[in-house]
Formats: structure tokens, sequence, C-alpha cells
């Protein structure tokens, strides 16, 4: 599956190669593994390693192609990186540069021309469709100088079809002869797990940008959905990563499902990773308040203007509260992590005291957001009242 890095725009013709490759893998997994389930029934080495493979390719495309290569969000030591680069090979999703290329314009131009995976265009077209053609494709070398002059990621670009191919199949295949059953794990580790991580991925293009909620941002399609976190590795979570795409998470709540987000923490806590970026908690707030006044009024439009007056007025009101609260929050946060970093100079009453006003105003934010939810949720109570009364 490689495709030419080119800034052509024009007629859109097939690309035979890719189109091959993604027609014939499915239709391959299907015939070689229903025969084989029939022939041998669940074979558990191989779907053991199925699962294993699947997981380290998958999260190299989006720890490593994604939120590394594509968006900067942290920093990793050479050997994690070259880990993700062999591993994403694996995936069979193109290099690193080209795959950067191509996301790169898709958050430059989302739901646009020159979004190569433009979910406008339809479900299908973001999913895989877009895919098939190669002269739509935006990519720019312009947009990816920083990582053409990574050494790794060139040498991963220029040998990327003899990489990917051993990575893919090569290794399931090695694998599998040390277990005495290498057909079994080529068809789970090398077909059938191709086949199952493209569509995932697939998955981030178009599901991502049709199903859930948009709490951070209304103007575009990216939404968030636990459903599409789930199948995704944590990517699910697109609103806000298209909100703020630099930030190393995607699931921005602790709770959120985002494996993605814990290896990328894990790798940090144990010294390969470092610079894990974070959109400041103000800014989060504020697209989050912004996002559900524009929704409100939405519905002030079919009130009378003096109940639209009103709420507006309240809104205001309960909007400001938030606002302090969480300009508090952000502040103590920074100055408590410039402390814990610095280490030196700072006494431990100091640091204990610094954390518990921390806790304080989480708490106090906490309240306040909750507040927030309750207002609103009256507001649009009221206005529904108004609005059947008129
Ligand atoms: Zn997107
Ligand atoms: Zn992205």
């Amino acid at each position: 599956m490689r495709r030419r890095v080119s800034s052509a725009v024009g007629v859109e013709r097939i690309n035979w190669a890719t189109a091959m490759f993604l027609v014939a893998t499915p239709i391959g997994a299907v015939v070689w593994g229903g025969g084989r389930l029939y022939e041998h029934g669940l074979e558990t080495g191989p779907i053991v390693f199925f699962l294993v493979y699947l997981v380290l390719t998958g999260m190299s495309i989006t720890a490593g192609y994604h939120r590394l290569f594509a968006h900067r969000a942290y920093e990793a030591c050479a050997p994690v990186r070259a880990f993700y680069l062999l591993l994403g090979a694996a995936a069979f999703q193109d290099s690193a540069l080209a795959w950067s290329a191509d996301h790169r314009s898709h958050h430059q131009n989302i739901d646009r021309d020159g979004d190569p995976y433009n979910v406008r265009r339809g479900f299908l077209w973001a999913h895989m469709g877009w895919l098939l053609f190669t002269d739509h494709l935006c990519r720019r070398r312009t947009l990816v100088p920083d990582l053409e002059s990574d050494p790794l990621v060139a040498a991963q670009h220029r040998a990327y079809t003899p990489v990917a191919i051993v990575m893919c199949f090569g290794v399931p295949l090695s694998v599998g002869w040390v277990f005495g059953d290498p057909w079994g794990f080529l068809l789970w580790g090398g077909l059938i797990r191709v086949v199952v991580g493209h569509h995932l991925t697939f998955l981030v293009n178009s599901l991502a940008h049709t199903l859930g909620r948009r709490p951070y941002e209304r103007r575009f399609s990216a939404r968030d959905s636990l459903i599409t976190a789930l199948l995704t590795f944590g990517e699910g979570y697109h609103n806000f990563h298209h909100r703020f795409a630099s930030d190393y998470r995607n699931g921005v709540r602790r709770f959120h499902w985002d494996p993605t987000k814990w290896l990328i923490q894990a790798l940090a806590y144990v010294g390969l990773a470092s610079n894990l970026r974070r959109a400041p908690v103000e800014r989060i707030i504020a697209a989050r308040l912004r996002a559900d006044q524009e929704r409100l009024l939405h519905r002030v439009q079919a009130c009378s203007q003096e109940a639209a007056v009103r709420a507006q007025v309240r809104v205001a009101a309960v909007a400001s509260v938030v606002e302090s609260a969480v300009a508090r929050l952000g502040t103590l946060e920074r100055e408590f992590g410039r402390m814990r970093a610095s280490a030196t100079g700072v006494s431990r009453e100091h640091l204990r005291q610094r954390r518990a006003d921390l806790r304080a105003a989480r708490r106090e934010f906490r309240e306040t957001w909750r507040h927030w939810t309750r207002e609103l949720s009256r507001i649009r109570d009221s206005l529904d009242g108004a609005v059947l009364g008129t």
C-alpha cells in the first residue's frame, strides 16, 4: 500500500496497487481464514499472536505515526521512534512521512477541499474511498519538513516497501515457524491482522467524523464517542483532538478510554518519552463553555426576545464564575508543576501546602462546573417552556 508523495491535485485516477491490496486482503482473509477455521477450528497460538501484534502495530500508528510524528504532541527517544516506525510499517498504512503529510492536510483543511479524507464526500469516501485514488491527494512535502530532516523517519520512508513486507508478513511467518505453525501465524498475525488494523484506523476518518457529540467545537464534523474510542485505541475523542491537536491526549478526562494516552504516560514515567504537551485547562474549558453557549443560542432563536435576553444574562453570569474558578485552577497547576520540576529550593511543607491549594481549587472548579451544567439544563427547560408558550 504505497502511494506516491506529490503535490498534484487534479483528475482522480485509480491507484491500482493500493486498490488491489485493499480489495484482495479482506477477500483473502475471508477465504483462507474460513477454510482454515473449517479445518482446524479456533487456534489459540495464532489468535493470541494476532491480538498482541494488532495492539503493537495499532498503537504504533496511534502513539507513533499520529500523536508523535504527525502532531509532535510529545518527544520520544530513538529506540521508541524506531519501534514505532518498524511496527507502524507492519500496519501497511504507508510511511510515517506520507501518513503524516496526509494527516496534517486533514487537520488544516478539515471538511473542505484539501482534506484527503473529507467526510462531506461521504462516509465510505472518508473510510477508504480516498485511498483508491491518487491525484486528489493533497500531500505536500512542505507540510512535513521536520519529518524529512529526521533520519529515522526519512530512512523508513526510503525503505518502506521491503520493511513493510518483512514486518507485516515476515515476522508472523518467523514467529509461527518457531512455534511450529508458520501458516496459521501468517494467516492470523499477518493477513487477518492487517485487514482488521486497516479498518480500525479507517474508522477514525469515517466514524469519528459521524458518530458522537461535539462538546468543544461545533463548526467541524469531528465527534467524541466512547464507541469509536473503544475501537481505535482511544482515538475516538476526535472533537477534542481536532480542537487541541497538539495535546498528547485524545480522552482528556482521566477516565476517558484512551490507551494511547496511557502508553505515552507510561513511557514518560520510565524516561522514554518527554515534553508531553497539554492544552491549558482554561482553554479547554473556554472551548466547552463557548460550544455550550452556541448550542443554547441556537435554541434561543425560537423564543421571544424577552426570554432570550433573560437566558443570555443567566448564562453569562454562570460562565464568568466557571471562568474564574478555572483560571485559578490553571494558575495553581502551572505553579505546582514548575515547583515539582525544580525540586530544589522548595520545602516539603510548602509543596504540601500548594498541593492542598490545588485540591481545593479542583473541588471549587468541579462545583462550579456542576452548577453550570445544572443551570444550562434549567435554562434549556425554561426556553422549551417559552417556545411551547409562544
Ligand atoms: Zn479527523
Ligand atoms: Zn490528528
